[in-house]
């Protein structure tokens, strides 16, 4: 590595590679460090059944849109990993593996001071691409489950086969949740899983991917600004649904039809008894009422357009948990012998000593702009729209980033921005 770039990009994942893709186009000189091996978290912290909940055709990185046979189709993860690792071999990143930045700061001059695993180095300006997923979370309840049970984090685990014989906890129902749970229940485990709010959405509807109606109404193109829920919606969890097997519902009533037992929210651990929340039902109908309203307003914009879409009948709950849904679990009795928190993930900024976070500790940027001139983010849940962290927005956000990091701003000698910028202030709200 030089001791100075115009332009450092922190990450190796599909956003810090996108970023490369944009500013190597542009001909900004730069380099991409990453902790592993580019596609970390895809190799490392999925399961192996992994599967893409978002459509091929959304795998639209710059310069490299999905080509294969299969558009409406769901890459699992070797081909997602091989997606990702063929977009570097076509450009050739200037990228070093292996390197991770330990510290960023600014020093009084405006230059970007980083101490990484490979040595100090400097830059004029930097994006920061490492996602928004940095460290599980796992309640800590969890220390007080009997030792001889096996716990894992959603992003440990793997598949059935590696987990000891007997019954598994799953919990949490977010996208990951509801999918490790189904990875179990389809290997023959009996499942028990805690269900929290997270909404659902139908994976096909009036005869096209729910996505793409979606996409044809306009709701991926929304910016964070216009979006009803403004900056909270970055913080909601998302719809779950799967593309497994090429795509389908995950309708956990009909998994407790056969045979999964499904509670509320984990509340408390007594001991060996698991004492569960009274939620069940209300959190099944909410996932329910979310799914009805997608729909809705996919009839209305059907209706509106005037396009011929066949009719559909609306869902009808197959299973309703008994008056008196079980409210403990004794792990004893029931052979608990796993459990499985997909209780999600929280960031860890706590290595950039540069002072633009908010109050709860979130980056403050409009499009991954800081008010620090030179200083980027990209790739975060919602950093503009929807899909800003996934395949599907990513390069809209990147090109973005890149116009800010014009050549015209980047001094020849130190790569400094020329002028103290203020085009955040230009941005839109
Ligand atoms: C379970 C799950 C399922 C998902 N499913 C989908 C889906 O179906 N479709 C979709 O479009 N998106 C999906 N996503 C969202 C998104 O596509 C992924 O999170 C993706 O990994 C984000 O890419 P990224 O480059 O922003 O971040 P990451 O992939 O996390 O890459 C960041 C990189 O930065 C590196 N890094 C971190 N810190 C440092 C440091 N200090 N120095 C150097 N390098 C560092 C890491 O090693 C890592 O390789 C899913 C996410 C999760 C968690």
């Amino acid at each position: 590595m030089r001791a100075h770039y115009p332009v450092v990009v922190i990450g190796g994942g599909q956003a810090g590679l996108s970023m490369s893709f944009v500013l190597k186009k542009r001909g900004i000189g730069h380099a991409v460090l990453e902790k592993h091996r580019i596609a970390n978290a895809w190799r490392t912290q999925r399961w192996d059944s992994f599967c893409l909940v978002t459509p091929n055709w959304q795998c639209r990185l710059p310069g490299h849109p999905y080509a294969g046979a299969d558009p409406h189709g769901f890459m699992v993860k070797g081909e997602i990993i091989r997606y990702i690792e063929d977009y570097a071999a076509a450009f050739e990143p200037p990228l070093h593996e292996g390197v991770s930045v330990t510290s960023l700061r600014r020093d009084d001059a405006g230059i970007f001071q980083m101490k990484t695993t490979a040595g100090d180095i400097s830059a004029g300006q930097v994006v920061v691409a490492i996602g928004g997923y940095h460290v599980p979370v796992i309640p800590r309840l969890a220390e007080r489950l009997p030792g001889r049970i096996v716990q894992l984090h959603s992003s440990e685990y793997r598949s059935a086969r590696e987990l000891p014989v007997g019954e598994v906890m799953v919990v949490g129902s977010g996208q990951s949740g509801c999918q490790i749970a189904e990875d179990l229940h389809l290997a023959g485990r009996r499942v028990h899983l805690c269900v929290g709010s997270a909404p659902r959405t139908a994976r096909w509807y009036r005869g096209k991917d729910v996505v793409e109606w979606l996409d044809r109404m306009g709701h991926y193109d929304l910016p964070v600004h216009e979006h009803p829920l403004r900056e909270r919606v970055r913080a909601k969890a998302n719809h779950y649904v799967t593309g497994r097997d090429g795509g389908r519902d995950i309708d956990l009533r009909k998994f407790a039809l056969e045979g999964m037992r499904l509670y509320g929210r984990l509340r408390n651990v007594r001991g060996c008894v698991l004492e569960l929340g009274a939620d069940l039902r209300r959190n099944l109908d909410h996932a329910d009422a979310s799914a009805a309203s997608i729909k809705a307003s996919i009839d209305k914009y059907i209706a509106a357009t005037g396009i011929d879409a066949p009719a559909e009948a609306p869902y009808r709950p197959v299973w309703e948990p008994p008056p008196q849904a079980p409210l403990e679990l004794d792990c004893d009795a029931s052979r608990l012998s796993a459990v499985i928190w997909s209780t999600g993930f929280r960031s860890d900024w706590s290595w950039i000593e540069i002072p633009v976070f908010d109050g709860r500790g979130y980056p403050g940027h409009k499009r991954g702009v800081t008010s620090v001139p030179g200083l980027y983010f990209l790739g975060l849940p919602w950093l503009y729209t929807w899909g800003s962290g996934r395949f599907s927005g990513v390069a809209r956000d990147a090109e973005f980033i890149a116009e800010q990091i014009h050549p015209s701003i980047l001094t020849a000698s130190t790569g400094m921005p020329e002028r103290q910028q203020s085009w955040s202030r230009a941005l839109p709200p």
